[in-house]
């Protein structure tokens, strides 16, 4: 039977990350995947650029229910251990809001620099590779690979989450968690768009592809602002996709269509001037016009020239633009969701090792486990940190 010092489910951004440190160790190591090539997440994301860190992270920028336990990871392989990586590959990249770092070309780099450290090792690769009948053994752990049986002391499980079943994701990890006694928690598609009820979406079915700046809060009270974006199937942009990790089902969230300035003040300001102008031109000065027209129509607001708008109407228009509540229908789910909430419970597992505290020379990484961050980087920076960290102790 062939053995291997150390083998890796998933060729993901964690999985590759783990499987050549643990290589460049002198580990022997075997990286498998049931797609048929690495890093398929890795290429479509950031837009094809590939978001892969950010310049600031904190244990602040992730949701897991042990909020300490990606602090470890996050120290020993920080953001700034991997941009000098990046550095070192050549790989030319550049600065977008809020510090998110992106490939100038192509989010192949990235697969490539991931590629290049697995081939300063000796690492076995295998695609199209089924894996079952997981065992446990005394100094290790039994598997069969298509069927043939291996044997390894370190189980790495780099099997990422449960968005986008196209690009192969499966719940096996969960799975294999379960087999082996730890708990799972409860997961949810995050980092989503919202959709609407048919009455909000058909209104605003007409404005498909408008985008403003804004800045939204959920019923919990989390607030980003960002750019808020409609879509024909609903709500998305930067704003959505960050509040949607911490909205919950039946919930509305607050948008503030003008958070940088007051909206009655601009008005007022706009009356004393052009006091004949109407509602309707002054908003569209603000903000899309083809948004303007649709909120005008959807619920009916005043259209009339400013001098005749009175203290109390625009009362009502500062409330309505800067605390427009909307009531998402749900998401899109893991169909076009980034990430994955919920997952394998971090308490079984030694944030400083990643190893399951009960099952010796069993490991989990990256986005299989209960650990989602922000929009902006967070979600690889987290594959690198815990998939680095596991590849030192397996
Ligand atoms: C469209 C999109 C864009 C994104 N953009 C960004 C971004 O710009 N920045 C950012 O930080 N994050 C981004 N993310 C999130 C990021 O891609 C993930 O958080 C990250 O890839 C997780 O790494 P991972 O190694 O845990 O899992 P993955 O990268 O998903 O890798 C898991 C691997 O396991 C394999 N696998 C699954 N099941 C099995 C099985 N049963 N047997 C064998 N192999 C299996 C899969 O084929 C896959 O190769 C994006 C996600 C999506 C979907």
């Amino acid at each position: 039977m062939t053995e291997y010092d150390v083998i890796v489910i998933g060729a993901g951004a964690a999985g590759l990350m783990c499987a050549a440190q643990a290589g460049q160790r002198g580990r022997r190591v075997l990286v498998v995947d049931h797609a048929k090539k690495p890093g398929r997440k890795i290429l479509i994301s950031g837009g094809g650029r590939c978001n892969f860190t950010n310049y600031d992270v904190t244990a602040n920028n992730f949701l897991c229910e042990n909020p300490h336990f990606v602090k470890s990871a996050l120290a020993q392989y920080s953001q700034w251990d991997f941009i000098g990586l990046v550095a070192t590959h050549g790989v030319a990249y550049h600065e977008r809001d809020h510090g998110q770092l992106f490939c100038d070309d192509s989010a192949k780099d990235i697969v490539n620099l991931l590629l290049a450290e697995c081939d300063q090792a000796t690492i076995s690769q295998r695609y199209r590779c089924e894996v079952h009948d997981i065992e446990q053994e005394e100094a290790g752990f039994r598997l069969k690979l298509n069927g043939e049986p291996v044997r390894c002391q370190s189980l790495v499980v780099a099997t990422g989450g449960l968005s986008m079943p196209k690009l192969g994701a499966t719940p096996f990890g969960y799975q294999l968690a379960e087999q082996f006694g730890l708990t799972v928690l409860p997961t949810r598609a995050a980092l989503v768009p919202y959709t609407l009820h048919q009455e909000d979406k058909t209104r605003f079915a007409d404005i498909s592809g408008v985008s403003v700046p804004c800045s939204i809060t959920t019923e919990s009270g989390v607030c980003f602002s960002e750019n808020l974006l409609f879509t024909h199937r609903g709500l998305s942009g930067p704003a959505v996709l960050q509040t949607s990790s911490f909205w919950q089902p039946g919930e509305a969230v607050t948008i503030d269509l003008l958070p940088s300035e007051s909206l009655k003040d601009v008005l007022v300001a706009m009356r004393d001037k052009h006091p004949n102008q109407t509602l309707k031109t002054a908003l569209s000065r603000l903000f899309p016009k083809r948004l303007v027209e649709v909120l005008i129509a959807r619920d009916s607001l005043p259209d009339k020239p400013l001098k005749q708008l009175d203290d109390k109407q625009l009362d009502q228009l500062h409330h309505y633009f800067h605390q427009w509540s909307i009531a998402p229908n749900g998401t899109e789910g893991y169909r076009t969701a980034e990430v994955t909430l919920g997952g394998v419970d971090t308490h079984s597992i030694s944030s400083k090792t990643l190893e399951a505290r009960d099952i010796p020379g069993l490991y989990f990484i990256g986005e299989v486990l209960d650990v989602t961050g922000w929009l902006g980087g967070y979600n690889f920076q987290w594959a690198w940190s815990s998939g680095w960290v596991a590849g030192q102790h397996v």
